[in-house]
Formats: C-alpha cells, sequence, structure tokens
C-alpha cells in the first residue's frame, strides 16, 4: 500500500476535478440529517450539536441545506455508525433522524435520458424506462460516459512522462485511489482485466468498440428480461433487433403515432395497464389487454369499426383477415409497409378505435 509522506501534497484530487462519477472521496461519509424542529444549520451550531453526541470535535467537509428548512446533508469523517447508535438511544439534545446518504449518481444522468425519450415518444413519466429506450433503440447514457471514462484512463496510461496529469495519474495508481479504481472495478466488471496489465499495447478504437459491445451485450440481456411482461412490444420487437422501432420514422404525423407507442409499451388506458384491482372489461367480464381492445371486445362502437375497418383494408390487404391475432398485432402496431394509402388506413383505424374506447363513449 503506497502511503505518502506526510509533506508531500496530493496531486491525484485533479483527476476527480469536476467528476462526481469517480470523484467521491471514500474517505468521508455522507449523512442526511432531518429535524423535527427548527435547527439553526450553520456550520457552528451543527457542529456544537455533534459534539455534544459524539463527545469529540467533528470537522464538516460540506454542509448543504436541502429544499427544506430542517433538513441537511453533511459530509464527516466516518463516525456514522456511531451517531446513528446515539441517536437512537436518544443522546441527542434534539430530536434528529439521521441515515447514510449515497447520492445515486447515474441514476441522475438517466432520469434526465430517459425523460427527453419519453418526452420524444409523448409518453408518461411513468412509462417503463426499458421500453421507452428499447422503443427507440437506444442503450443508457451510462454506456456513454464509461467508454469515455476508460479512453481517457488508456489516454492516461499513454502520457508522456513529466506532465502534470500524468504525476496525478501515477500517484492515483499507486495508491488505488478514486479514478483508477474505479477503472480497474469497471474493466473486472466487464471481463477485461487483463487491459489493466499492458495498456499501452491497446489500441484506442478498439477499446471503444469491445467496451461498447459487451456494455450491450450486457444490457439487451437484462431487456430482454423485461420484455417478457410486455406481450405487444415483443411480438414487434422480435428476438434480435435492438434498433429504433420502424414505425416511428414510417408515420410522421407525431399525434397519430402516440397511440401506436402507448399501445406498444402499456401505457395507455386500458384495464390491464392502470395498476387496478379491477382489470376485466366491464363490457365483456374478460382480462382487457390490447388484443382484447383490438380484435374481441364486444363494445358496438369498436365492433362496428372492426367491420368498417375489415371492409377497407379487404381490398388494399386481401390476406389480412386470415392472419392469427399475434401478426395482425404485429401487421397493425408494427408497420412496416411503405404504402402510404395502407399507412393512412392503419393509424386512422388505431387512433378511431382507441378514441371510441375512450373519449366517445356510446
Ligand atoms: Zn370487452
Amino acid at each position: 500500500m503506497y502511503t505518502p509522506p506526510a509533506s508531500v501534497v496530493h496531486i491525484y484530487p485533479i483527476l476527480s476535478y469536476g467528476s462526481s462519477i469517480w470523484g467521491q472521496n471514500t474517505g468521508l461519509q455522507a449523512l442526511k440529517i432531518r429535524f423535527k424542529d427548527y435547527y439553526d444549520l450553520s456550520k457552528s451550531s451543527l457542529s456544537a450539536l455533534f459534539k455534544q453526541m459524539v463527545g469529540k470535535e467533528i470537522i464538516f467537509e460540506k454542509v448543504s441545506t436541502q429544499n427544506s428548512k430542517n433538513q441537511v446533508t453533511i459530509k464527516v469523517p466516518d463516525i456514522g455508525d456511531k451517531i446513528s447508535l446515539l441517536s437512537r438511544q436518544g443522546n441527542s439534545p434534539v430530536t434528529v433522524e439521521i441515515e447514510n446518504h449515497m447520492p445515486d449518481t447515474w441514476a441522475a444522468f438517466e432520469k434526465v435520458h430517459s425523460s427527453f425519450c419519453k418526452f420524444v415518444l409523448g409518453v408518461s413519466k411513468f412509462s417503463s424506462n426499458y421500453a421507452v429506450l428499447g422503443e427507440l433503440g437506444r442503450v443508457p447514457i451510462e454506456h456513454k460516459i464509461t467508454v469515455s471514462h476508460i479512453l481517457y484512463w488508456l489516454r492516461l496510461e499513454k502520457e508522456i512522462h513529466g506532465s502534470l496529469l500524468k504525476n496525478a495519474f501515477n500517484e492515483c495508481k499507486g495508491s488505488n485511489h478514486d479514478f483508477y479504481a474505479s477503472i480497474s472495478f469497471t474493466l473486472s466488471y466487464l471481463g477485461l482485466p487483463n487491459l489493466l496489465r499492458n495498456p499501452v499495447a491497446v489500441k484506442e478504437s478498439h477499446l471503444k468498440s469491445s467496451i461498447s459491445l459487451r456494455l450491450k451485450d450486457q444490457y439487451l440481456q437484462s431487456f430482454r428480461q423485461k420484455l417478457g411482461s410486455y406481450e405487444i412490444l415483443k411480438i414487434c420487437k422480435g428476438e434480435n433487433t435492438y434498433e429504433c422501432s420502424q414505425y416511428l420514422s414510417t408515420i410522421k404525423n407525431v399525434k397519430l403515432r402516440n397511440i401506436f407507442t402507448r399501445l406498444r409499451i402499456n401505457n395507455n388506458k386500458l384495464q390491464a395497464y392502470l395498476h387496478k384491482e379491477e382489470v376485466n372489461c366491464e363490457k365483456c367480464g374478460v382480462l382487457e389487454n390490447t388484443e382484447h381492445f383490438l380484435f374481441h371486445c364486444k363494445r358496438e362502437c369498436l365492433v362496428k369499426e372492426r367491420e368498417r375497418f375489415l371492409s377497407q383494408i379487404k381490398g388494399l390487404l386481401p390476406t389480412y383477415i386470415n392472419k392469427s391475432s399475434d401478426a395482425k398485432i404485429d401487421f397493425l402496431l408494427n408497420i412496416k409497409t411503405k404504402d402510404a394509402d395502407l399507412v393512412k388506413v392503419i393509424c386512422h383505424h388505431i387512433n378511431t378505435i382507441y378514441g371510441l374506447r375512450f373519449f366517445n363513449k356510446t
């Protein structure tokens, strides 16, 4: 273990500057504290309070207040267990709740990413992140961050000796601190720990593509597991296709397209997807899922619209009537044709039948 002499000034933290991903100082602990009543949240009064609770002077590295006037996050040397114990025993002079606070740095990036994807598709914020990214053929944004992180490491390994960055990197590597520790963890996680041994021989372009591919492979495994509960998306996406769904570019009108997305990713008003206790169709008494709604529901207005659609499509696609339910779903909700008339007829039908069911009860 590398232990620098006390007089040495550390320069490795410059590698962590500006990055909350690998910049967390592992020697400190973040605590979230909620006060039951109003409390002065200044450093000096918190310091006095903690001196009473822990029995010694505590130096706060960082104090930040949240929106609430009674809540604060502090970074302190690792004394969390002792503080929690004391506060549970009621030794605290004021009533406080203390919990370890580990901010999930990835989640903040992914939240922005998935919110944007949901906005583009016009679906609710409660829709599944997996399904939404799947529709657009996208992978989590953390993949890009991880690739940049590792390419930066490679650059530092190849950097000429003598530069400030190289010195910081060598110091970080020697003590296996923050930045370097997270690199070795990531490469081991990706099954590429050998790269650490001879990084100079590694080609940047090769590294970039192999990491992206491994991350994507790992992600697709969990995507396929999640897809199990999305019967329509499963039919439409197929087993080996993870790319932007074709219907998104075929149907140009965003308003018309929106109902297709909602039906594919279970983000609609059908009983089966509302997470209510009652999931059956009020009219027919069976599960009201997308298949029931599109082909079997006995509501008069839906039956009439289906008949109208069938007579219209007979001329354009005579084989439609003989298709299985899965093939019909694939045909209706996964438009692959470039035939403008056919696209128009299907869009009109899907939007009309959904509108009749939810906005025009007769
Ligand atoms: Zn029904």
